[in-house]
């Protein structure tokens, strides 16, 4: 995906924007994949998820924020 010449937009979503009970954010993804990736992890670790469900995957999506 492009988005224009040089400033790139970033990423972010917060668990609690989904009423996860947590503090955990991620800032400066550059693209939606990535920050899927990096969630996938923390899912596993705090929330022990080993899959993150296709509703709240539905969920995540809405609420990642484009800066
Ligand atoms: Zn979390």
């Amino acid at each position: 995906m492009v988005f224009g010449f040089g400033r790139k937009k970033k990423f972010e979503f917060q668990c609690s924007s989904i009423g996860m009970n947590c503090g955990f954010e991620i800032k400066n993804a550059s693209t939606e994949d990535e920050l899927m990736e990096i969630l996938k992890i923390h899912a596993k670790k705090a929330h022990g998820l080993n899959e993150i469900p296709q509703d709240v995957i539905n969920k995540i999506r809405q609420n990642i924020k484009k800066v």
